[in-house]
């Protein structure tokens, strides 16, 4: 017999290994603004995790579901080929780099790291991973496994993948020369570059805090990549599609990976992902050793097409440089008045806010309590950092200077009430 659920109770059947952060029963979304079932109005600035940069429900990337939902939900890439996929990879050779010639779709950025890491293994013959202290990959086992940010995303979950090195991330741009020096050292005491096929590091840390490192320490991560002919995997699945300032973050360092992994802002919220590399590296990928029922879908590949073009036409990479600009000038005035607020640090639309105690330890608790009370007053914010400490910024890159003004000011209301 069908067992009932009432309106009350239904949240008891989800697993609770998901975290609530609010209680919201959102119903509909435009732009920034997030309205819940009994027509209240947020002020969304997490963008469900980086994803909607386009803003919630675009007119545009809507029109395009819509139009495609009418023709074909399904399109399994091995049996035929369609349109929006065709049209996605057109978009793509727009903004990524022409040495990038091959792609390959999957639908979460967990699966694209776990694609990168199978094509690095077969285009090299070799089977060890460097990833760097703060990374964050996924929870896929593989991803898991090269995903240093917080300890509760390995807890319980052992053995990991085996062949993986953690290798220092600089904090400061002082810290540079000694972790790439680190970095040589793992190399001549750990993994030989004939073992190791390829280092896996995120441009700008995410879950990790928020971090920038210096263009030098990227460039020296491609030489010493250059040098041993291990592969550079860029993880841009938050950092990408126009949220640093520039499309992808790696332009601010001047460096390319040998391959690319996108997802989130890709698809405005429609589960999209995917890796680009050479055409000569994807030929090394025996063909059929990896794939999947749904990568690639239509809808989602029509919802990227549209995002890409939309990116284009509203000049969002720049709004996201100029909003960023004056994101972080708002945000360092409240770093005046309130102590615990040490720095205030990112690119474009991806910034953080760091908090630490009177002892200069990481203060967690202090960012939950303000991620709490901007909650209360409707605005939503995401904590990261390995302690939780850090407050961050990732509103959609269409968010208008008076919605950037309105939240910076309940952020230092609820900063003052915390009692700084
Ligand atoms: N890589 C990075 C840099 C991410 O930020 C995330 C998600 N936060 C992932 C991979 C995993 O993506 P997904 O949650 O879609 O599997």
């Amino acid at each position: 017999m069908k067992e009932l659920v009432s309106q009350a109770d239904w949240k008891d059947y989800l697993s609770p290994v998901w975290p609530h952060f609010s209680d919201i029963m959102a119903d509909r979304g435009m732009g920034a603004a997030l309205i819940d079932q009994n027509g209240d109005r947020y002020l969304d600035f997490t963008s469900g995790i980086g994803v909607t940069n386009t803003g919630h429900c675009h007119p545009r990337v809507v029109k395009a579901i819509q139009n495609q939902a009418e023709k074909l939900l399904h399109g399994q890439a091995t049996i035929f080929y369609h349109k929006p996929m065709q049209d996605l990879v057109t978009e793509l050779r727009q903004v990524v780099p022409s040495s990038l010639n091959s792609f390959f779709f999957s639908n979460s950025g967990s699966e694209a790291v776990e694609s990168a890491i199978k094509l690095a293994r077969h285009a090299t013959g070799r089977t060890n991973l460097i990833c760097f202290q703060g990374g964050y990959h996924g929870r896929t086992v593989g991803a898991m496994s090269v995903t240093t940010a917080k300890r509760i995303y390995r807890l319980h979950y052992q053995p990991l993948m085996p062949g993986v090195i953690v290798a220092p991330f600089p904090s400061s741009e002082e810290e540079t020369e000694r972790c790439l020096e680190a970095l040589e050292q793992l190399l001549f005491t750990q993994t030989a570059p004939a073992e190791t096929a390829a280092m896996i590091v995120e441009p700008v840390l995410g879950e990790g805090g928020y971090m920038v490192p210096s263009a030098t320490f990227l460039q020296g991560l491609r030489s010493i990549c250059d040098q041993h002919g291990i592969l550079l995997i860029l993880d841009e699945v938050q950092s990408g599609f126009g949220r640093t300032g520039t499309f992808f973050a790696f332009e601010h360092f001047r460096i390319l990976p040998d391959i690319l992994i996108m997802a989130k802002g890709m698809a405005s919220g429609l589960p999209l992902s995917g890796i680009a590399s050479s055409r000569e590296r994807m030929e090394k990928w025996i063909q059929g050793s990896h794939g999947g029922t749904y990568g690639g879908n239509p809808l989602a590949c029509a919802a990227a097409a549209e995002t890409i073009r939309v990116i284009h036409d509203e000049h969002l990479v720049e709004r996201s440089a100029k909003a960023g600009r004056q994101l972080v000038h708002l945000l360092q005035a409240v770093t005046r008045t309130h102590p615990s607020l040490v720095e205030v640090r990112g690119l474009g639309l991806m910034v953080g806010c760091e908090f630490r105690d009177g002892n200069g330890k990481p203060d967690g608790k202090k960012a939950s309590e303000i991620r709490r009370r901007c909650l209360e007053k409707g605005l939503l914010l995401l904590t990261c950092g390995t302690h939780d400490h850090v407050i961050r910024w990732i509103p959609p890159l269409v968010v208008t200077e008076q919605e950037l003004h309105h939240a910076v000011s309940l952020f230092a209301e609820s900063v003052a009430e915390t009692g700084d």
